[in-house]
């Protein structure tokens, strides 16, 4: 069992936070937000008026916050995470935010004595709820064999993708990734519309060919071939436009500061955006396959 300060406790932070105080933890929670905090409160935490105050005793720091200046104004700065939390501490970042900000965290946190780790996570509210969350972390050797057991009490995968920035690294590569497959697949199932290629069978040969891939196996955007997909339930997210938006803009964040093209990923950002600017930020990103017919 550790002392464990838990800063965010939002729609991911506050159910990881809850699997924590079930697994025997002394968790203490801060929150911007009075009726997170009273969440937190009712799952058996113990929620505090302030960051100082999460952190003051705690063995691990965790933080699941919005954006990367979130981020840095709740570690930096006098009444920050770096000023108040006793030497030793582990800290780890479970925001999804931009490399460069990751790597300058983790470098402050080491001038002030620390390890830190950052550990952005795939899997959404449900794998929050349900502790089978995939954290895919950046840090040392050293601190992520400390940081393992306890996120293996949030989640089910815990990869350790390299050194600090690599967790973010890793998200917003494949992140990029589904967003521009998913408009690859879409594309595919408007042409076969128009050549008059029935939906099931596009499926049933694709799947098996060399069109293969997850947003069409498992996240099919058209209603029928896959059961579970958003697109048979009116295309309610599951993973939301507005999210994957964040996620591809990160993408070309880090695209330009590392001096690389990527052209596909730059026009799947516009594409979302435009998207998203009609009016659809809440619905599945999948809905996407709605917005190219309309082009
Ligand atoms: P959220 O907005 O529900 O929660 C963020 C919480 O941080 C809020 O409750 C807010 O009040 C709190 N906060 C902001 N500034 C604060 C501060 N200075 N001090 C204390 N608390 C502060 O967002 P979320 O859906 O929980 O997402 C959190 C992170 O996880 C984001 O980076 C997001 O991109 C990432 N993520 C979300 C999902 C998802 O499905 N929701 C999936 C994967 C990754």
């Amino acid at each position: 069992m550790s002392k464990i300060g838990f800063i965010g406790l939002g729609n991911m932070g506050g159910p990881m936070a809850a699997n924590l105080v079930k697994a025997g933890h002394d968790v203490k929670g801060f929150d911007l937000v009075a009726e997170n905090l009273a969440t937190f409160s009712g799952a058996g935490g113990q929620a505090v008026g302030t960051v100082a105050d999460a952190v003051q005793d705690a063995e691990i720091v965790i933080s699941m916050l919005p954006a990367g200046k979130h981020v840095s104004a709740v570690y930096t700065g006098p009444v920050g995470v770096l000023e108040n939390t006793p030497a030793g501490a582990l800290l780890i970042d479970c925001s999804t935010i931009d490399v460069t900000t990751a790597r300058e965290m983790a470098e402050k946190a080491a001038a002030s004595g620390f390890d830190m780790l950052d550990a952005p996570v795939s899997g959404g509210i449900m794998g929050a709820q349900g502790a089978t969350l995939t954290f895919m972390t950046g840090a040392s050797d050293e601190a992520f064999a400390r940081a393992e057991p306890v996120l293996a009490q949030m989640g089910k995968n815990i990869i350790h993708a390299g050194g600090p920035g690599n967790g973010q690294a890793a998200k917003v590569c494949n992140n990029m990734l589904l967003g521009i497959s998913m408009i690859g697949v879409s594309e595919a199932f408007n042409l076969a519309d128009k050549l008059g290629l029935d939906r099931q069978k596009l499926f049933d040969i694709s799947s098996t060919a060399s069109g293969q891939c997850w947003s069409l196996t498992t996240y099919c955007p058209v209603p029928g071939p896959v059961e579970t997909s958003p697109a048979n339930n009116d295309y309610k997210a599951g993973f939301s436009v507005a999210m994957m938006l964040k996620d591809l803009k990160l993408s070309q964040d880090a695209a330009n500061s590392a001096g690389v093209d990527t052209p596909l990923g730059a026009h799947a950002t516009q594409l979302y955006d435009a998207f998203e600017s009609n009016g659809n930020g809440d619905v599945d990103f999948s809905g996407i396959i709605k917005y190219l017919r309309t082009l």
